[in-house]
């Protein structure tokens, strides 16, 4: 897009997630959306490097014949095999369906943020393969050879077709909502619901004291993830006040549906995945916890509840909640939260 000479300031009221009037893309400030600075800093503040992580215990427990079941190698397989391409999926959406429509500076600041942390992701996923010696081959092919894995993520991907169209482009009702069902695809069911069993298995593997290493990385990962989805759920909020034209009845009963397959999805992957169930997390808690999380994730984008269901796996929000102070990553070898970045 071509520059204007003018003195004329940018006016900070015409700033908007989508469609902003006066769309200047490249003037940080004036600042409007003040959430994706915040989450722009939090990132920098949660950097890591999946290298920095020792797999030598993980590698030894992996060699050795008695200290993981049939089962337990099968779950870490197929979960990994989700995540391989999971954060490549997320990645592209990021950076070919959303970046180029979202007219906040701010939020594109984050976005690019978010773009590396998925790469820092399938980088971490890939390091875990190869410390291990998996079969490359068979990890990241899985997304199209497992049923469970292939459903969740065709859904995910059929609704980028529209966006991906090089004549996409917002500022219809129609496309708005278009692009907002996309947000909402991604954000909340895609890195908010279709990543927690697998992370909820990951984390069975680190209550056993089992692959620790990869744990720990997967619960990196969790700590990044659940700001893509805070920072998804702000923007999706930020567009209903902007415009509240786009957040028709309809349009919430066709998101409810969207949400409520999605948790279909996930609840289906548990059970195909893990048939007899893993680390006493069984069909019915994880069904459980899947529509407990799709529940909170409604609420946050002032939906209503749909299951009611209680948390079957308490622990998962101490996972989550990573707090500073509590030294948890024992392993850790670089600290990159350094004086200003934490005081905004
Ligand atoms: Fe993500």
């Amino acid at each position: 897009m071509p520059i204007t000479k003018t003195t004329e300031r940018i006016n900070i009221n015409n700033r908007r997630i989508i469609n902003g009037a006066d769309a200047d893309v490249i003037q940080l400030y004036p600042m409007k959306h003040t959430f994706a600075w915040t989450a722009y800093a939090v990132g920098n503040a949660n950097h890591w490097l999946p290298t920095e992580i020792t797999m030598q215990n993980d590698i030894e427990q992996w060699k050795s014949r008695d200290v993981l079941t049939d089962d337990e190698r099968k779950a870490l397989k197929t979960v990994l095999g989700f995540f391989t391409t999971a954060d490549s999926i997320a990645a592209n959406n990021v950076v070919l369906a959303f970046y180029k429509h979202i007219t906040s500076p701010e939020c594109r600041m984050y976005l690019l943020r978010q773009g590396y942390e998925e790469a820092i992701h399938t980088h971490s996923y890939q390091y875990i393969v190869e410390s291990l010696g998996l079969d490359e081959g068979e990890l990241f092919n899985m997304y199209r050879e497992v049923d469970a894995i292939y459903n969740k993520d065709a859904f995910v991907l059929s609704f980028n077709e529209g966006i991906f169209d090089p004549h996409f482009k917002t500022g219809t009702l129609e496309a708005d909502q278009k692009f907002l069902e996309n947000i909402i695809v991604f954000s909340i069911i895609m890195e908010g619901i279709f990543f927690y069993s697998a992370f909820a298995v990951m984390f069975g593997f680190q209550r056993q004291n089992k692959m620790v290493g990869s744990a720990e990385q997967i619960q990196y990962i969790m700590r990044d993830e659940s700001q893509h989805l805070n920072f998804g759920i702000n923007m999706i909020n930020a567009i209903k006040e902007e415009q509240p034209e786009v957040w028709t009845s309809d349009f919430q009963d066709h998101i409810i549906a969207l949400i409520r397959k999605g948790t279909e999805l996930e609840c289906t992957f548990a059970r195909e995945v893990f048939p007899k169930g893993i680390f006493g997390m069984n069909e019915d808690n994880f069904r459980q916890y899947i529509e407990y999380i799709a529940d909170r994730r409604l609420v946050r984008i002032g939906l209503p509840e749909q299951y009611r269901s209680t948390n079957p796996f308490p622990w998962m929000s101490e996972a989550i909640d990573l707090n500073k102070e509590k030294n948890f990553f024992e392993t850790r070898v670089t600290e990159y939260s350094v004086g200003g970045t934490l005081e905004w």
